[in-house]
């Protein structure tokens, strides 16, 4: 399970300049409205909650994390609620679901073919950064023609400890999870 404290408490019924990070985490939000309003989409108020939530959080969230926040702002949310936003906020590229964890993140760069992805998992604090690299993707591709096998997606989630992990003495181990960190 990851921490609470991995949590930057946002509230949207603050002004946006109140909250910390809040100022970033509206920029990001701002963004996300105007690409749904290119895909022909709405980033309803609902919507927008859960992406702040998600924006806000360090480390990767589970729906029932999500849950759990929504409902200390809006009390009548269920888990279809969550389930319904995050397959929106999914098919508008603005979320990518980390497999291994059940859990999502905010995608890192605006408007990329999410079947294309790299993720590099930390296993000492959590956090999880997106590389989308070109030249993996083209890797994997040729890699595949070889064998004669059309890829439809090729997402690579890759486990291992973050710069900052990496560099702690052993004692404070990789199991550490007192100071997490962004995942960008
Ligand atoms: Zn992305
Ligand atoms: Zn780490």
């Amino acid at each position: 399970m990851l921490a609470a404290t991995a949590w930057i408490a946002y509230s949207p019924a603050m002004p946006h300049d109140a909250a910390p990070c809040s100022r970033d985490v509206a920029t990001q939000l701002n963004a996300a409205e105007a690409a749904c309003t290119q895909n022909g989409a709405q980033l309803t108020a609902l919507r927008r909650d859960v992406l702040a939530l998600i924006l806000s959080a360090q480390t990767p969230v589970t729906a029932y994390q999500l849950l759990d926040q929504l409902k200390l702002i809006r009390k009548s949310a269920v888990p279809p609620t969550i389930y319904r936003t995050l397959d929106f906020l999914l098919e508008n590229k603005l979320i990518h679901k980390i497999e291994q964890l059940n859990a999502f993140i905010p995608c890192a760069e605006a408007d990329h073919g999410h079947a294309d992805a790299q993720f590099l998992i930390c296993k000492g604090c959590g956090s999880v950064t997106e590389i989308e690299d070109r030249a993996v993707s083209d890797a994997l591709a040729q890699a595949a023609t070889k064998h004669g096998f059309t890829p439809t997606r090729a997402v690579v989630e890759v486990d291992g400890l973050c710069a900052a992990c990496a560099a702690k003495p052993a004692s404070a181990g990789p199991t550490d999870r007192s100071t997490p960190h962004p995942h960008r």
